[in-house]
């Protein structure tokens, strides 16, 4: 009978040999769930226990699902975003690290102000408006996608959640069937061109919705435009506008915001010090 010990060196090596990037890790974490441990920890608490072969057969299928290259997240169905587990599938985009920072950007100069509606354009799995949700936490807060199928995610992750009451599902395109004020328009919009979707690893390209990930424009500035010009509207005087944009758009929306008419904006990098957030207030 195979060890523990056993099954995650075996696992280790056949994800290697698939040229699976973070071997151990993901051997790790597919072990764990597989065999229903609250953390890959755990595993090396039982380092030597035997496993049955019903236990195997439960992680074979995990195993050949992420040599083919699908991520761990879309196999186990859940992402980690800000300490909160969230259910995601190929309906739905990976949240990323960057829009974990766009939450704590956005935290941070709102502290002492009244944030009372808040809307999450392109909500995708619903990261952005649930974490608003439990953080401005008398706050009404619309989420919009323009998919039916990535507003059933949100909606179920409201609903295990316990925020279904605060949060109201909308399915429009950016602006076009929202009505009413807001003192926070966030957004995480698609802002890659279609020739940086092409050049995309294929862990992204194969497996996450392209809809969640490509704009039009010559940059792949469309969706941002179109948000920063319907926000401008929808924003209450001296609400704020946050988005996470691409690493190289910071000219073209400083421009567009200019023309639109904002009072002020500002840009904002990541950790790893690239341009990542374009904020402005009405
Ligand atoms: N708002 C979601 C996220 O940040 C979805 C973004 C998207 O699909 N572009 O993960």
């Amino acid at each position: 009978m195979l060890t523990i010990k056993e099954l995650l060196f075996l696992t280790t090596d056949f994800f290697k040999d698939k040229g699976v990037e973070n071997a151990k890790l993901d051997a790790e974490l597919l072990l764990s769930h597989g065999l229903g441990l609250r953390s890959r920890l755990d595993l090396y608490l039982q380092y030597d226990r035997p496993l049955e072969e019903v236990q195997l057969a439960k992680i074979r299928p995990l195993v050949r699902r992420r040599a083919k290259g699908e991520p761990v997240q879309y196999i186990e169905g859940i992402a980690n975003f800000m300490g909160v587990e969230f259910r995601v599938d190929q309906r739905v985009l990976i949240p990323r690290p960057e829009t974990e920072e766009l939450v704590e950007k956005v935290e941070a100069f709102q502290e002492g102000r009244e944030v009372d509606r808040i809307i999450d354009l392109g909500t995708g799995s619903g990261v952005l408006a649930l974490s608003l949700a439990r953080i401005y936490q008398t706050s009404d807060v619309v989420a919009v996608d323009v998919s039916s199928e990535a507003l059933e995610v949100a909606r179920g992750n409201a609903k295990e959640q316990d925020l279904e009451e605060r949060v109201t599902f909308l399915k429009s395109n950016w602006f076009g069937d929202v009505s009413g004020k807001f003192d926070l328009v966030v957004s995480n919009p698609p802002y890659l061109t279609r020739s940086e979707w092409e050049g995309a690893s294929a862990h992204i390209k194969d497996w996450e919705p392209e809809i969640a990930l490509v704009s039009g424009g010559d940059s792949g500035e469309d969706c941002l435009f179109s948000i920063i010009e319907g926000a401008l509207d929808a924003l209450r005087p001296g609400g704020i506008l946050a988005l996470e944009t691409g690493i190289s758009q910071r000219e073209l929306l400083n421009n567009k915001a200019s023309l639109v008419g904002y009072s002020e904006f500002w840009t904002a990098t990541d950790l790893s010090g690239r341009d990542r957030f374009f904020f402005a207030r009405a």
